[in-house]
């Protein structure tokens, strides 16, 4: 980027601690991670937390944890601290008053004293006459009566005081120049009766003075862009480079992203067994090509060629299959070592640790989740529903009665039960037989396990285990 040359690059997430960090804004995070090592600048996390009414408890902690279970890490923040810190709002209040206040001083902002109910009556109004509601500036050109009843203990809050029709311009990175006219922005609060600043107040001055040079942010942040372009005109201060990412939609295509339509948040992709590696991969690639549109990137590929600029400026869809089909990509290149450890959380208790290590190399190929683990292998212990109409495809009720008492016979006189000792005797049972094979196999699959897609057939019949085998094939029996 041409305005880089002499820049530092210095970019932030600052979330909110009221939930859990949503997944898009993982994939922010990712970005502005990335886009710092790019340049050999810092990526700094800043916890926004001077709206004390919807902060949820712990939250603080657990923005910092997921952003560590995800594989990424911060240069100055919170726990870390940093030249330009503290990295709390809440610990830096003294300066969003001063900073207030001076531009008080500087006839750029005011107080008002105006009353919740005369607020909600000048809005009524506006909203009768059908105008956007907005503060009718009342207390802007009365200041002396206003810090006169200030004085004599009246609440009162500090407004910017908007420039008049003003054509106002900002860059985004990707979509480009937006002018707006300063008066369609409100007179609005920086700093709040109780003493506390708005966000607006905050953002602005905390990412002035921690040197933030580009803000990439969701674009539901756009409508407020403006309110803080006024502010760092202000302040006389310089932008920084704005990129509003746009958001994801459903992965039904429908819509912005949102809980209705399933989980959001980082955590419960994790809980659903997505490797943190496959995420940022996933979230690389969400409006965003690598230049010969590799889709299996290292974060060292993504890092050398990531450019904001270059991030659509269309919603896309969170396609799930696409994560899964990644996932399952960092899965297989797992040793089965690795994938043991991973699974750990995933295995269901009452799967006999014994088997966990010989079904690994059965399953590996075909977990897309770590999570599918159960449902791939729920048939290799207790039993098993097995459909009849299934077993009974492609042939007749007294063939597949035949086949099983042929093969129940000739398995219970196996002396070992190894995977090629049951293979020879199926086999052989087939040639002699000379059953349809495609048929014979696919029957004996559905009653060793009551599913039409398993691992290698022999292998798995031998996990199951001889007895659970001779036990399946008597009840498939009961069933033709
Ligand atoms: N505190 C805001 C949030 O929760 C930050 C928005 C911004 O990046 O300016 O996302």
């Amino acid at each position: 980027m041409a305005a880089m040359k002499n820049t530092v690059v210095r970019t932030r997430m600052a979330p909110s601690p009221t939930g859990d960090i949503h997944v898009g804004s993982m994939a922010t995070l990712l970005k502005n991670y990335a886009f710092a090592k790019k340049h050999g600048g810092s990526f700094v996390l800043r916890i926004e937390d001077t709206d004390k009414e919807r902060e949820v408890e712990g939250a603080i902690q657990r923005i910092q944890d997921i952003i560590h279970d995800y594989g990424l890490d911060w240069d100055e923040g919170p726990d870390k601290g940093g030249e330009f810190g503290p990295y709390i709002q809440s610990e830096r209040m003294e300066i969003y008053s001063q900073m207030a206040k001076k531009l008080v001083d500087e006839d750029k902002a005011y107080y008002c004293t105006c009353s919740r109910e005369r607020l909600e009556e000048v809005r009524d109004a506006q909203r009768a006459a059908k105008v956007p509601p907005k503060y009718d500036k009342f207390c802007r050109n009365r200041q002396s009566e206003v810090k006169k009843e200030i004085e004599s203990g009246s609440e009162y809050v500090i407004r910017l005081k908007t420039p008049e029709s003003e054509d106002v311009t900002f860059t985004d990175l990707i979509r480009g120049n937006i002018t707006f006219n300063s008066d369609s922005v409100d007179d609005q609060v920086l700093l709040k009766s109780d003493g506390f600043p708005t966000y607006h107040l905050a953002v602005v001055v905390d990412d002035h003075f921690m040197h933030i040079s580009h803000i990439m942010r969701g674009e539901e942040w756009i409508s407020s862009t403006p309110k803080h372009v006024l502010l760092y005109q202000a302040f006389g201060w310089e932008m920084p480079v704005f990129a509003h990412i746009p958001v994801y939609l459903n992965p039904d295509g429908k819509g912005k992203m949102s809980k209705r339509k399933g989980t959001v948040s980082a955590q419960s992709f994790l809980d659903k067994g997505y490797l943190p590696e496959a995420l940022l991969n996933f979230f690389m690639i969400l409006g965003w090509a690598h230049p010969e549109e590799k889709e299996i990137l290292t974060l060292d590929e993504y890092i050398e060629h990531f450019d904001p600029k270059d991030v659509s400026s269309k919603s896309v869809v969170f396609d799930l299959k696409k994560l899964d089909w990644i996932n399952g990509m960092y899965i297989r290149k797992l040793n089965v070592t690795e994938l043991e450890k991973k699974l750990k959380p995933f295995i269901p208790e009452s799967f006999p640790s014994e088997l966990v290590t010989p079904v690994l190399p059965l399953i590996h190929e075909r977990l897309e989740k770590l999570s599918d683990f159960e449902e791939l292998t729920s048939f290799f212990v207790g039993s098993v529903v097995i459909p009849s109409d299934l077993l009974l495809k492609k042939s007749s009720s007294e063939e597949v009665t035949t086949q099983l008492a042929k093969t129940h016979e000739a398995l219970s006189t196996l002396p070992h039960w190894t995977p090629t000792a049951i293979e020879s005797t199926i086999r052989e049972l087939q040639e002699k037989h000379d059953w349809k094979r495609n048929q014979y196999f696919m029957m004996l699959r559905i009653a060793a396990t009551g599913k039409k897609a398993t691992p290698p057939l022999f292998e798995t019949m031998h996990l199951i285990g001889k007895p659970a085998i001779l036990e399946r094939l008597q009840t498939a029996k009961t069933l033709v």
